[in-house]
């Protein structure tokens, strides 16, 4: 202090106005990173009008963009989903932006995203050569090709993503299918199996999803894209593969083509949130079969199914969506895992009442 004394006044003053930009810059930074790393784990269930787009946004800051909604309707879903990972979540990038397959309701915006925002790392399943059931594939894909600039990496049953791991709770992201492949049966028997039906079978791209387990400490998050009955089965029998789970992203909208009781019983989720819209998904065998769930506390809808009586589906208080597409609002569902994994909060838009659940013990 005293040699400071000692020099020219603007001297002294030009060193304090640097130290006092350094500070700022230091509170600035260490308020940023307190954003990026308050040491939860979020997914948002983005309403993209019964296609489906989940982000999930780690502890350490990254993001991973599971399926990106339907292209077209003036932007409508590339909006929302922008409007989610920019103003809701904070991101100036997308870290990992994942197809679960090659239908339109899953990867309709990537490439418009990419145009947008920065998306680092394209995964998806592989691009076959052409689509059975879209005979515009070829050029649709294009677009994907060039947004990734042909860089897309391809997932396989087996693989984890490349996250970062930030703090103590342990983060994985694992793929159990991909491409009708499932990893090694593993874990305990499924009591569940012997009740096992087949169904014809699906020929389509739903059974070639990518299926992805979350976990972060002891929580569990499932999520198969459109997975179909059969393979669905395969996941789970002669062993549960999966585990039980905490949350599960219902299958294909809620659709009853997937959704097999022998997997929604044996990973018997304490919650479900359902990406279906408002004529399609949300199918009664389907709600039928989540009732059965033994642990399910409570499930959570994008949209009312406006098809359906109120007692056919979950109660009012947790649809995020109740009209019609026309004019939809397009609320969330947004599911946040503390810190250590212990618990996790449910909550639709940004106004809705959260409700805490504890992760259950593995
Ligand atoms: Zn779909």
């Amino acid at each position: 202090m005293m040699c400071c004394r000692m020099k020219p006044l603007d001297f002294d003053f030009r060193r304090g106005i640097q130290a006092f930009c350094l500070l700022l810059t230091v509170l600035c930074s260490s308020g940023a990173m307190a954003a990026e790393t308050s040491g939860r784990l979020d997914i948002y269930f983005i309403d993209v009008e019964g296609g489906a787009a989940t982000l999930i946004v780690t502890p350490a800051g990254e993001s991973v963009l599971i399926d990106s909604g339907y292209p077209d309707f003036g932007g409508r879903d590339r909006d929302r989903i922008l409007h989610t990972v920019r103003d809701v979540a904070g991101l100036k990038q997308i870290d990992h932006a994942v197809v679960s397959h090659w239908h339109l309701d899953h990867y309709g915006n990537h490439a418009a995203l990419s145009t947008e925002i920065p998306i680092k790392n394209f995964w998806d399943r592989g691009i076959p050569d052409a689509l059975q059931e879209d005979p515009k594939f070829v050029d649709r894909v294009a677009l994907y090709r060039a947004a990734s600039q042909n860089g897309s990496k391809t997932l396989a049953a087996g693989d984890k993503l490349p996250l970062k791991q930030a703090g103590r709770t342990p983060l994985e992201v694992e793929v159990l299918t991909a491409s009708r492949e499932v990893i090694p049966s593993r874990g305990e028997a499924n009591p569940h199996a012997k009740d096992q039906t087949a169904k014809p079978e699906d020929t389509s791209d739903n059974a070639a999803s990518i299926t992805l387990l979350l976990k972060f400490g002891s929580f569990r998050f499932l999520c198969c894209g459109d997975l179909t009955w059969n393979i669905q089965s395969k996941l789970v029998t002669p062993r549960n593969s999966v585990g039980k789970v905490d949350l599960f992203m219902v299958t294909h909208h809620g659709l009853p083509t997937s959704n097999n009781p022998a997997l929604v019983l044996a990973i018997d989720p304490v919650v479900a949130v359902m990406c279906n819209g408002p004529t399609k998904g949300g199918h009664p065998e389907t709600i039928a079969t989540l009732r059965k769930v033994k642990s399910l506390e409570h499930l959570y809808q994008l949209h009312r199914n406006v098809k359906l009586d109120a007692a056919g589906q979950t109660p009012a208080e947790f649809i995020a969506n109740t009209g019609e597409t026309e004019g939809c609002e397009g609320v969330m569902v947004k599911a946040s895992v503390s810190q250590d994994g212990g618990s996790y909060t449910l909550q639709i838009g940004k106004e809705g009442r959260p409700r805490i659940y504890e992760t259950r013990k593995h």
